[in-house]
């Protein structure tokens, strides 16, 4: 965490600091700092993430003086809103900018009975997984505390014009806003979205603080997902700092296999990354879930064999397995398993005592399905690509 001082200090000359991505234990820091009572980062966090302010003149319960002062040395921003597509399913997908020419994208995923959120971590990622296509546009660097929460901050703020726009009434946050039969608001969040969470670590522990603070967004632990590929160790220390349900990128029942299609395993194989998942529940799933994900690839992954190997694997670990199908991309070179091979991997897996789900694809029509997320990324990582995704 910068200091006040540090932030203002190092940017030379005067660089408001952002408080959107502060948690309360930040926020508190940043107020004893300029010397004003801790109960004040309350009623911030509150007028900023409960409210959608991000104007301090229009928080009426702070003195004039002292959002006169944050006026002064603070500010509210989130990246800039460039495209809002809606599918014919009700999914929504938002374009954000970043600096430098980079953008994110978030998804906003209805249901029945839920609304998930889908958001990314890093602009770009590292881990270079064959079959995924924001691979294919190399990294360029982590998103801020700040960039992470702005996309949970701009998708309600969203939801909320939308819903003001279907002539609703309601004005709260979190209201439940039917339209088309579709429910508008978001109790999941997921981040599987652009990136690798757990090589941003800091930064993502510390918007999850901000989402299940009951001051912020107060969303169960249970409804906020972390999508891994494994870093063994980050999972280690996660579990120390912040406490939410667990998804798993495992799309192999064995290591050969998943040496090819997440090169990340040839340096935490799969024995060490389900040893570090064990040690994150520590035997305890009941608040939180522990999710299984295979994407399925035809040829690769989807044998039958495959299936019992991987019933075996699992054994004793307190997981559901969704099954995703392969969201095909250009250049990709991998096909989507045939759907009587994906029900088929299912009914093994069933019998063999998992819940297991096939994951429905949703959002197509405007690519926003897994591993669709492309957004722009100016590539840092200077990998050499021999296809490039446009959108
Ligand atoms: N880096 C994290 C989160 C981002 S990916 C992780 O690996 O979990 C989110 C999920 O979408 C992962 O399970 C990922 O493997 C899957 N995915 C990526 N590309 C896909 C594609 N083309 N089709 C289907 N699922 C994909």
């Amino acid at each position: 965490m910068d200091s006040v001082e540090t932030s203002i200090n190092s940017a030379g000359n005067n660089k408001k600091v952002n408080l959107l991505g502060y948690d309360l234990a930040h926020m508190k820091e940043f107020f004893s700092e300029i010397d004003e009572k801790s109960f004040r980062a309350v009623q911030v966090l509150k007028w900023i993430h409960q409210s959608g302010v991000d104007d301090f003149a229009q928080m009426s319960n702070v003195s004039q003086d002292l959002r006169l002062k944050l006026s002064k040395i603070a500010e509210i921003k989130a990246p800039e809103i460039i495209m809002e597509q809606k599918a014919s399913d009700g999914t929504i997908k938002w374009l954000m900018r970043l600096d430098g020419g980079n953008s994110i994208e978030t998804v906003f995923i209805p249901e029945d009975n839920r609304g998930t959120l889908c958001i990314s971590s890093q602009v770009g990622c590292a881990l270079d997984c064959g079959f995924c296509s924001t691979a294919k546009q190399g990294f360029n660097r982590n998103l801020t505390s700040a960039e992470i929460i702005a996309q949970l901050w701009i998708a309600y703020r969203q939801l909320r014009i939308i819903s003001s726009d279907s002539n609703d009434e309601s004005k709260t946050i979190n209201a439940l806003v039917k339209k088309n039969g579709v429910k508008r608001d978001i109790t999941n969040v997921v981040l599987m979205g652009m990136g690798e969470p757990l090589l941003n670590l800091d930064n993502v522990v510390e918007a999850v603080h901000l989402m299940l603070d009951d001051h912020a967004y107060g969303l169960s632990k249970r409804r906020v997902t972390i999508s891994t590929a494994g870093v063994a160790p980050a999972l280690k220390r996660l579990g120390e700092e912040c406490d939410v349900s667990l998804a798993l990128s495992l799309h192999a029942p064995n290591d050969k296999i998943r040496d090819t299609i997440v090169p990340l395993n040839k340096k935490y194989p799969i024995s060490e990354v389900l040893e570090a998942c064990r040690f994150y529940f520590n035997g305890n799933t009941k608040k939180k879930q522990f999710i299984i994900e295979y994407v399925m690839l035809a040829g690769i992954n989807d044998s039958e064999k495959n299936a019992r190997e991987l019933a075996v694997l699992l054994k004793k670990m307190p997981c559901k397995i969704n099954l995703i199908p392969f969201n095909p991309f250009p250049n990709s070179g991998y096909e989507c398993s045939k759907m009587q091979t994906i029900n088929r991997f299912k009914d093994i897996l069933h019998k063999a005592g998992y819940v297991t789900m096939i994951r429905k694809t949703r959002g197509e029509d405007i690519d926003a399905a897994c591993g669709q997320l492309a957004g722009k990324v100016i590539d840092k990582s200077r990998r050499v690509h021999s296809v490039s995704v446009t959108h």
